[in-house]
């Protein structure tokens, strides 16, 4: 097929993330990749600042990981989890429950994240329903968050910029607290839970548990804040006797410089969900993990048994890479990279802050953000940025990275120099 007939059936009948059918931004045909590189099928390469979405942190086709693709294929790809089990699936469940914050030994293998976030709502619903407190049915969350795209996970989303608005009418009404608005390397501000402490108060009869993005808001607006907020609201939970669910999808695996996001606030949720760069971005795969407590409560409710499982559950090849991928990881000073990454980024972006156009540039771990002060015009910096050799996907008035962690230093001042260029066009459109 050539790649005008290729593009020609996409732009027809496939629809990408959040694209239109009658008016898709163009796509651009992807040959192969390796290591930090994409090969275009005219030829071009480009430097990745996506990791494809925080997953791919060990780079594209790593041998480590085909190898553990390639071994498992030869023995079965997929087999039923109801009422079988494996290596593949033990095994990253016990490094999952190793490396995961202490008091998180219960795990739920699933599918994608938005998957794993109705999970840990579902684990929540029914703990309350299993100790009789049904009423504690309603979920407590943060503003400029994002959890998914699936119904329950839409309805703890961001309510106004969350994407999801026009489903409002079919979406169960949640309670939502401002964003955390102490940054995470300013002195911290008590003040800044003042509110979540308020609805707790006032709610906590009804709310079954409060759910948020550990110290990086993602999807939802690139925020990072300040690790005492976690720790804060761990005892109000507490307190108000509220179960705590961390959705580390997008920070899990060393993004933020920390194996989770949670450890950089010492805290343990009750419940943590993680997925994307699970199996080093390689296929879909996620997790929900549980403490003890809720594993047992659940499994006391007059059901007797968590009401959740899909047809591919636990999937041998995921799990295999999985396994690899967080083995890769420990295996290497991967601290050591993303600190790097991180001091590279703060160096690299420093000059942006002088700009007219920005309004604020953040860096957090392998997490560089410049804010512009306009939207960005998103089709035309998508050219601009293959031009310049470099995939960078912006969005509203953010350009950021999050490069895979093995990027070279060079290939990483492509990155931020293409950024700080971008930023330097952006005028008020
Ligand atoms: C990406 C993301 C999700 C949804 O994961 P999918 O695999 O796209 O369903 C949920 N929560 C957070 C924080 C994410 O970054």
């Amino acid at each position: 097929m050539s790649e005008q007939s290729m593009l020609a059936f996409d732009r027809q009948h496939l629809w990408h993330p959040y694209t239109s059918m009658i008016d898709p931004l163009p796509v651009f045909p992807v040959a192969s990749a390796s290591g930090v590189r994409i090969t275009l099928e005219d030829g071009r390469t480009l430097i990745d600042g996506m990791s494809s979405w925080w997953s791919v942190i060990h780079g594209y086709c790593h041998p480590v990981l085909d190898q553990a693709a390639r071994e498992q294929l030869d023995k079965m790809s997929h087999v039923m989890f109801g009422g079988l089990t494996h290596g593949p699936a033990v095994e990253l469940g016990r490094k999952l429950v190793e490396i995961t914050p202490h008091t998180l030994d219960r795990v739920f293998l699933c599918d994608s994240g938005s998957v794993s976030v109705e999970v840990a709502l579902k684990m929540a619903l029914q703990y309350w329903h299993s100790k009789g407190q049904a009423d504690k049915h309603r979920l407590l969350t943060v503003r400029g968050g994002y959890h998914g795209d699936t119904f329950h996970a839409m309805s703890v989303c961001d309510p106004v910029t969350g994407m999801h608005t026009l489903f409002e009418k079919s979406l169960p009404q949640q309670l939502f607290a401002p964003k955390p608005t102490c940054r995470f390397d300013e002195p911290w501000n008590q003040a800044d839970l003042a509110e979540m402490e308020q609805m707790l108060e006032r709610h906590h009869h009804e709310v079954a548990a409060v759910i948020i993005e550990p110290l990086v808001q993602g999807a939802g607006g690139m925020w990072f804040y300040h690790p005492e907020y976690l720790k804060g609201l761990r005892t109000l939970c507490d307190t108000y006797n509220v179960l705590l669910i961390f959705d580390e999808i997008a920070t899990g695996f060393g993004r933020t410089g920390k194996m989770f996001a949670a450890d950089h606030a010492q805290v343990s949720p009750d419940i943590m969900c993680v997925g994307k760069a699970i199996t080093g971005g390689y296929m879909t795969l996620a997790a929900t993990l549980a403490t003890e407590e809720i594993g047992i409560t659940v499994s006391q409710g007059p059901s007797g048994v968590f009401m959740h499982g899909p047809t591919f559950m636990g999937n041998p090849l995921a799990c295999n890479v999985a396994c690899a991928s967080i083995s890769l990881l420990l295996d290497n000073p991967w601290q050591e990279k993303v600190l790097a990454i991180e001091q590279q980024l703060k160096t690299e972006l420093e000059p942006a802050r002088e700009l007219d156009t920005v309004a604020d540039v953040r860096v957090l771990g392998g997490i560089g953000v410049v804010e512009t002060r306009e939207p960005t015009d998103m089709a035309r910096l998508q050219q601009f940025f293959v031009e310049q050799g470099v995939w960078i996907r912006p969005f509203g008035r953010l350009l950021y990275v999050m490069p895979p962690y093995i990027i070279a230093a060079e290939d990483l001042t492509r990155l931020t120099s293409a950024l700080i260029k971008a930023a330097e066009q952006t005028t008020a459109t």
